[in-house]
């Protein structure tokens, strides 16, 4: 019996999901490129999958493309909207606090002469909807920037954003980060008015190794990857069949109950945001967000590595961070004003639809321990 509040991270594929691929590995094997009927059934049920994330996204299915992950379509959608503008302009706009998904292309970039706009969050780890629209100038080629933020569960102005560029004139193309948001916020790619959108199977209860990317329909993004010709051409590749029949099932049911799930999300927040208020009163919540699924905290004094390994000897799963960071000090925490020993201490608790308040109280019963328990390193 274990406590899972890492979901940020990573969550448990969900039973319906796994059964989709091994259905689609065992039974339904053939390659969808194959002419004769076994193949064909292959391509007829890959049209359904690619139906089913379009209909959880909201969005045609011919804007849909399935990659490896989210990190695969973060890279595809940057590196081909700057070949797709290359004529235009030298000029990007991103936020500090994307995910390295983001962040180490766009790095890259600058380094290879690129100019970048780094929009800064505010204290509270928000980026404002006028930053975007102050950046933007006639060579911008390509804006960036994530629906949700994985560390701090912050929502930010991608429309808004998409709004500003219009206004200005600019040919920039608008890439959303949507890893995060999908399913646990309501949008569409057509309402948020971005052209390039990527989300990833794990972290809908799909397994790791598959993710999508939206391209506008009419956008003529350059292919990712050359061969056969699969998806549309754009990313060659015989498709991952098993690996798509899951994250297809594991959207259609979370699409189905994201309403029901989205408030039963919110309202561990809230109980966690109460029990902690009453229970380890010194955790210090460094922002609400937006995010129905994210609370960061802090427990000021307490290195949280320490903390982590101490809730994880209990079976309490937690992060100290994003885990993609692998045990760096966080560039997220790194922005926003914290104190040392508030920095030091921060901790992200991410739920999912399967969390229970049972969770909860052990969550809040392994802090009281360890605050209790672990020598406070005040420096
Ligand atoms: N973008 C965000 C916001 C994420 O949280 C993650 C994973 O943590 C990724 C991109 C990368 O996705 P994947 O692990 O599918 O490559």
């Amino acid at each position: 019996m274990f406590h899972y509040f890492d979901n940020a991270a990573t969550t448990p594929v969900r039973t319906e999901a796994a059964q989709a691929a091994l259905e689609a590995m065992t039974q339904g094997w053939g390659n969808p490129s194959s002419v004769y009927s076994f193949g064909a059934q292959a391509a007829a049920r890959l049209k359904g999958w690619r139906g089913d994330v379009a209909a959880a996204l909201g969005c045609g299915p011919e804007e849909v493309f399935f990659t490896s992950c989210g990190t695969e379509s973060d890279n595809w959608a940057i590196h081909g909207a700057l070949e797709l503008n290359r004529r235009r302009g030298r000029h990007i706009v991103t936020t500090a606090i994307e995910h390295a998904a983001v962040l180490e292309p766009v790095r890259t970039l600058e380094r290879q002469g690129y100019e970048v706009t780094w929009l800064q969050p505010d204290h509270q780890g928000n980026i404002h909807p006028d930053q975007a629209a102050e950046a933007i100038r006639p060579d911008t080629v390509l804006v960036s920037m994530m629906l949700v933020n994985n560390e701090l569960g912050t929502i930010l102005p991608v429309k808004e954003t998409a709004q500003a560029i219009k206004r200005s004139g600019s040919s920039a193309l608008l890439h959303c980060d949507a890893v995060q948001g999908f399913l646990k916020v309501p949008f569409t790619p057509s309402a948020l008015g971005v052209d390039l959108l990527s989300i990833s199977g794990h972290k809908i209860h799909a397994p790791k190794g598959v993710g999508a990317l939206y391209i506008r329909r009419g956008l003529k993004l350059p292919a990712l990857m050359r061969g056969g010709g699969q998806e549309n051409g754009l990313r060659s590749g015989t498709e991952a069949t098993g690996q798509i029949a899951a994250f297809a099932a594991a959207a259609r049911l979370g699409a189905a109950a994201m309403d029901k799930d989205i408030a039963h999300m919110a309202q561990l927040k809230s109980y966690t945001l109460g029990r902690l208020a009453q229970e380890v009163p010194e955790a210090a919540v460094l922002t609400e967000g937006g995010a129905p699924h994210i609370l960061p905290i802090s427990l000021p004094g307490y290195k949280s590595e320490v903390v982590v390994r101490f809730l994880g000897d209990r079976g309490i799963f937690l992060s100290s961070g994003s885990a993609c960071h692998k045990g760096k000090p966080s560039h997220v925490f790194a922005t926003l004003k914290l104190t040392k020993p508030q920095r030091d201490g921060a901790l992200r608790i991410s739920f999912s639809y399967d969390t229970v308040r049972e969770d909860v109280d052990a969550l809040v019963s392994g802090l009281k321990q360890a605050r209790d328990q672990l020598f406070a390193s005040l420096s």
